[in-house]
């Protein structure tokens, strides 16, 4: 491999390229380019149209064109300031425009007496004088070939201090007349044909010297598509692999029928039966389905690896609880992981409730827990008792050992990453199943691009009987009528949300600013209801005897940070109100709303906001005006792009040169089909037709696996 990296002509150093030379190699190395196949994949971040030549007596103000002719005369002026104004009179027979430069006198010598200049910029009035073209790029061509080099779609390069357009040009220019004969085509003919997508030379050649805007297009579409495919071949290969493991075959059913696993009393039930017994609801018809997808997955040998996405109160919970019981029914451990204390203390209140009507045992485990009570339950999950263990992802990391884990749910923000689920793997001494559910709804682009190598199930179905919660948008000067609305709602019987502003990502801070809502609500404004405080510093203790006074409705305000975003379930609290909404991010917002629209009555949220950029003037009217979680995804996306929409930890995943996950769905789409369709024809990428590409599939995977660990 040594050899062949050295014969390689891309990793010809960019000085050895025509036109640059060693002077320029400080300047190309800060922006990490040192080789000529860099040079080829810094792709242009856009193009200036050249291509309009006018006379220049045709010329209008604000036109962005393109003039030939000869210097007629040259004068520079010292402005008040010091400033030095150099200009040149150009005319071509039909006109003359004036040229301009700043603080530039060097220009002069190269443009004194010139017969023959082409300038390029925009043209602008110039006090009732000839029209000028204020620092024009030039050329000064020796023949035609150098006018129509010029004159065309020029690329515009990301470029840095000290590092021309122009050199960039020339680099880019040489590289592509002297080095694509060796670039290595990755994806071979047929497939390019099914793709409907160029070669990598010819497409490499037009987005650095495109010939016409459709060319530059389908070069862009070739590229972009390529590292769609590595990415997609990356994660279904992983896919795969994952699915040639041995895992678990949960067999519940014939481990009932033996009566193995007694119900409780005493005698074998059907599985769907335990869990009508369980949930005092009938399931959707989305559950129904994604919970027969589970548990598929769980009956087969290869580990479940599967995402469920549904929107708030689509009601993940009963799912995880379908699969949890069957895994415990077929004689394992389940654990149920989520990212917070509070999250996993309401998760482990919800299923305590759920599974104590069968007769399992559910045990909380988290860092928080009193070192004694955490002892007990480790000793659990250690020997068995414990059937569930719901806690925080720090089950992972510390040291809890489970007597036979068989099954591991997430609940979770974000990606949990491939390591920490190998972690959770060896927990097991078997394969865990692992199903990840989703606690936003990301848009599919995302989950293509994060889960592309996760089954992936939807709850696309709210329980009947919900009414669509109505979101206002009130300013802070009318605060007076929004407390006056929430008294009404109280008077009826409801109760409410207040959550206090956003000030910090620091806990005591945002403590605090809770508190300081607290006060004012319970001795001003509300002074004669019930209000009660829940935030991050508060000891568990005080948190869940908040939590059950709530519940119990022994208050009827809960005064509160974000620790509400996710969990709580109280129906008859229909109306939060949000201060200083537009602090949030739009996540965030959709999942506080989430907390009400959870019983049969009409549920109200309101947004207190002054919102004075367009950004948030976006955000706020997106929450007003939409209910979709998965809409209002894709608006966050657009707004804040991929990395932050998925966490930082990610940011890696989306290492792309070209692509956007914005406006490039249809491609991402196309590219993950055409990524199956080729691991179906060569499973392994070993046919000699994939060598190339193989190569290139395992540098992305150790890209992803790199985003994984930072
Ligand atoms: P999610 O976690 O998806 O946001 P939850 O699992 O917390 O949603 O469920 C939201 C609420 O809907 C809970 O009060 C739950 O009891 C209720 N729920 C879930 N499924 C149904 C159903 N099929 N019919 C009626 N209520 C349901
Ligand atoms: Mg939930």
């Amino acid at each position: 491999m040594e050899d062949f990296a050295a014969q390689d002509r891309l990793n010809t150093e960019i000085q050895f390229l025509k036109g640059v030379g060693p002077k320029w190699v400080a300047a190309f190395g800060k922006l990490g380019m040192r080789r000529v196949r860099d040079v080829l994949y810094h792709f242009p971040r856009r193009y200036e149209d050249r291509r309009n030549l006018p006379p220049i007596r045709d010329l209008r103000p604000g036109d962005v064109a393109t003039v030939r002719g000869a210097i007629r005369r040259v004068e520079s002026r010292t402005l008040r300031g010091g400033r030095v104004v150099l200009t040149a009179i150009l005319n071509d027979g039909t006109g003359d425009v004036s040229l301009t430069w700043f603080n530039q006198p060097w220009i002069r010598k190269r443009i004194e007496g010139a017969e023959d200049v082409i300038a390029f910029g925009t043209v602008r009035d110039s006090r009732g004088r000839v029209l000028e073209i204020g620092a024009p790029e030039l050329e000064f061509p020796e023949d035609e070939e150098d006018v129509e080099a010029f004159a065309r779609l020029t690329p515009v390069y990301a470029a840095t201090e000290g590092l021309p357009q122009s050199i960039l040009r020339k680099a880019a220019t040489s590289a592509v007349t002297y080095f694509l004969d060796d670039v290595a085509e990755a994806i071979p003919r047929r497939w390019q044909k099914e793709a409907d997508i160029w070669g990598v030379r010819e497409s490499l050649r037009q987005i650095h010297r495109p010939d016409s805007d459709e060319h530059r297009l389908r070069a862009r579409r070739r590229l972009v598509y390529e590292e769609f495919l590595l990415m997609q071949l990356a994660l279904q290969m992983r896919r795969r692999e994952t699915q040639q493991e041995v895992g678990i075959k949960f067999d519940w059913e014939s481990l009932l029928q033996k009566g193995g696993t007694l119900f409780a009393d005493g005698k074998p039930t059907d599985i769907r039966e335990q869990l009508g017994i369980m949930l005092p609801f009938e399931l959707t018809g989305a559950q129904k389905r994604v919970i027969a997808e589970i548990w598929g997955d769980m009956r087969r040998s290869a580990p479940m690896n599967r995402l469920v996405q549904g929107d708030v109160g689509s009601g993940k919970t009963a799912v995880a609880a379908a699969a949890m019981l069957a895994a415990v029914r077929a004689g394992y451990q389940a654990a149920l992981m989520a990212p917070t204390e509070i999250l996993a203390e309401q998760h482990f209140l919800n299923l305590h409730a759920l599974f104590d009507r069968v007769g399992i045992k559910v045990v909380l485990l988290h860092g928080k827990m009193p070192a004694p009570k955490k002892r007990k339950a480790s000793q659990q999950a250690e020997n068995g008792e414990a059937q569930i263990v719901v806690g925080t992802h720090a089950l992972v990391q510390d040291a809890v050992s489970f007597h036979k884990l068989g099954l591991a749910v997430v609940d979770e923000q974000h990606r949990f990453g491939v390591l920490q689920r190998a972690a959770l793997r060896q927990k097991g001494r078997e394969n865990p199943d692992v199903l990840v559910m989703t606690a936003t709804p990301i848009p599919r682009t995302l989950t293509m691009t994060l889960y592309g190598d996760l089954d992936v199930s939807v709850i696309d179905e709210l329980p009947p009987g919900r009414r669509p919660i109505k979101t206002h948008w009130k300013r802070p000067s009318e605060r007076d009528q929004v407390y006056a609305a929430v008294k009404e709602i109280l008077v009826q019987g409801r109760q409410a949300y207040f959550v206090c502003p956003m000030i910090s990502e620091n806990e005591k801070l945002q403590a605090q600013a809770a508190e300081e809502l607290f006060e004012r609500l319970r001795t001003e404004d509300f002074s004669e209801y019930r209000v009660g405080l829940l935030h991050g510093q508060m000891k568990s203790a005080e948190k869940e005897q908040v939590m059950a006074d709530f519940r119990a409705h022994e208050l009827d305000i809960l005064v509160s940070t974000v620790v509400i975003e996710v969990g709580v379930d109280v129906p008859n609290a229909t109306v939060m109100t949000i201060e200083d909404a537009n602090r949030f991010g739009l996540a965030q917002l959709h999942q506080l709303r989430g907390r009400v629209g959870r019983g049969s009555h009409q549920s109200y949220c309101i947004l207190v906001a002054d919102a004075k950029t367009e950004e948030s003037i976006t955000r706020m009217s997106t929450i007003r005006d939409t209910t979709d979680g998965f809409k209002i995804s894709e608006v966050d996306l657009a707004l804040r792009g991929p990395g932050d929409v998925a966490g930082t930890r990610q940011s890696g995943q989306f290492d792309f040169k070209l692509a956007d996950l914005v406006q490039d769905t249809k491609l991402l789409e196309e590219s993950r089909a055409m990524a199956m369709r080729i691991l179906d024809f060569d499973p392994e990428l070993s046919l000699p037709e994939h060598e190339t590409l193989l190569a290139r599939v395992k540098e992305r995977r150790m890209v992803q696996a790199a985003a994984v660990v930072s």
